[in-house]
């Protein structure tokens, strides 16, 4: 009863909701994309084909990914064998090399095991596109967070400005639909609203008010 899943589809605010959830819960937050994201960033890194499904399960395997609570309550950081990367997970091109990265089932079969490990600790919120599905189904508190296309292309644009990195609106539009469409069309690990998951809406509602709605159900019941 202490694992919160959320699940969502790209830049839909899942990531954010889970973090802040998590401070306000005092339960660890286990960001499943960034998982991805080092994989794929060191693969870039190595100059590793993207298309080289063993040399990438190996390097899967073979990561050490861990996560530092910013205490702040901003981005938490991530370090991968060591190194800060919290940042340079979340550009553009590393996003958008992710996505084939997260469609070998080879890769996904060793970041799930990882993930399960850090879940059964309990008293953490894991946030993905599987995590309600796949990783924990036993979840006893499971969202699934969607936001209208316009406002999720308007998120990350802001984000990214804010980031200083140069976006073509068209072009980060086509990108998350992509995203989506794989995200989707998975044969492991797809993303899909899982039997029991409840889902929410933050096309018109603020940041704080879904970690209201979704930490005060989860508060009830502790
Ligand atoms: O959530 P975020 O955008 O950081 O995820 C990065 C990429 O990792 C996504 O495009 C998605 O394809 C993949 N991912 C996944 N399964 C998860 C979390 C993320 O396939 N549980």
């Amino acid at each position: 009863a202490t694992i919160v899943a959320i699940d969502g589809p790209v830049a839909s605010g899942k990531s954010s909701l889970a973090r802040k959830v998590a401070k306000r819960l005092g339960f660890a937050h286990i960001d499943t994309g960034a998982m991805y994201r080092c994989v794929t960033f060191e693969a870039m890194r190595r100059q590793i084909p993207l298309t080289d499904a063993d040399t990438l399960t190996t390097l899967a395997h073979s990561l050490d990914i861990r996560y530092i609570d910013s205490h702040d309550g901003e981005q938490n950081r991530v370090l991968l064998n060591g190194e800060d990367v919290s940042e340079i997970i979340r550009t553009p091109e590393v996003s958008r090399n992710t996505s084939p990265v997260a469609d070998v089932p080879t890769v996904r079969h060793e970041l799930v095991r990882l993930q399960r490990q850090l879940a059964l600790r309990g008293r953490c919120v894991l946030d993905g596109r599987d995590i309600g599905t796949v990783v924990v189904p036993e979840a006893h508190w499971k969202f699934y967070v969607v936001a209208s296309l316009d406002e999720r292309v308007q998120r990350r644009l802001l984000q990214y400005q804010s980031e200083g990195h140069a976006v073509d609106v068209e072009k980060l539009r086509a990108d998350i639909i992509e995203r989506d469409r794989r995200d989707r069309a998975r044969t492991h690990g797809a993303l899909r609203l899982a039997p029991n998951a409840t889902i929410l809406d933050t096309t018109d509602i603020s940041l704080e008010e879904a970690v209201e709605m979704v930490a005060a159900l989860v508060e009830q019941a502790l």
